[in-house]
């Protein structure tokens, strides 16, 4: 079974696809998994290896491991682009999201102040307002949504709590006045049975009005690029991402394509 990718609270740094240099931030156990969504393409693996034994780190180990990372990345005059939060799971479910958020920008300002503090996030907790100033304050609020019509974001990302509703996401959005970039894996492929394919006209068309409606700085749309906890998962060509990346950007939207 595949599992969790990362294995301590402090990561890296690794190369990422969209953002450079990055050093990593886990929030989520180093053993086990939390998210509020079961993504059938999630490099971290299903919600249903368990949510481990170590638990999630406190603010303060992670402002003490942080600040040892960055104290010895200075000295050895290393080069870093970006600070991530990523990681086993959702970040904005961890209880002091909004404190470690604020604690990790005062270490930045410390020893990187040209590196951006970014966040990677499901959106999922958009309506709690400690969650939303926590996203405000940071240099990339990066926000994830893989499909503006209701049944396909159901089948792509599987939400934990079916109360859940995927509709009011963009709406959520709308708080950020611009100040997010939306992310979009783009994929198809089969689960329990069921087609999903977020790249029909359809499905793109309905992604440019919402995109429309938000009015992000950006947005990024990705493929595949990690093993997947569902095989039946094929990999959008960088021609077909290409295509899609040009459609975006004839609605009048900035778009960064990463395939
Ligand atoms: S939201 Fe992110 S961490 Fe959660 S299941 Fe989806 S890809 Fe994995």
């Amino acid at each position: 079974m595949q599992t969790v990718l990362f294995h301590s609270t402090v990561f890296g740094p690794i190369h990422s696809r969209r953002l450079g240099v990055s050093l990593g931030i886990n929030l989520m156990p180093d053993d086990g998994k939390i998210c509020s969504f079961d993504c059938v393409y999630c490099e971290a693996g299903y919600d249903s290896q368990g949510q481990g034994t170590a638990g999630v780190s406190t603010k303060e180990e992670v402002k003490q491991l942080l600040e040892h990372k960055l104290r010895t990345m200075k000295s050895a005059d290393e080069h870093l682009d970006v600070i991530t939060f990523s990681g086993n799971g959702e970040p904005t479910l961890h209880p002091q999201f909004r404190e470690i958020v604020h604690d990790v920008l005062h270490l930045r300002n410390k020893y990187f102040p040209e590196v951006k503090v970014t966040v990677l996030s499901n959106s999922s907790m958009l309506g709690k307002s400690t969650v939303v100033d926590a996203l405000k304050d940071v240099d990339l609020n990066i926000l994830k949504l893989d499909s503006a019509i209701p049944s396909t974001f159901r089948l792509i990302n599987q939400p934990v709590n079916e109360s859940y509703q995927p509709e009011g996401v963009v709406d959520r959005m709308k708080q950020f006045e611009g100040k997010l970039i939306i992310q979009t894996m783009m994929l198809r492929g089969d689960h329990d049975g069921q087609h999903f394919d977020n790249t029909t006209d359809e499905e793109v068309d309905a992604l440019i009005a919402a995109y429309k409606e938000v009015n992000p700085q950006e947005v990024m749309i990705y493929s595949i690029d990690r093993p997947t906890p569902e095989k039946n998962i094929e990999k959008i060509t960088k021609e077909e991402l290409e295509k899609i990346g040009k459609r975006i950007s004839d609605a009048g939207i900035k778009v960064q394509v990463n395939a």
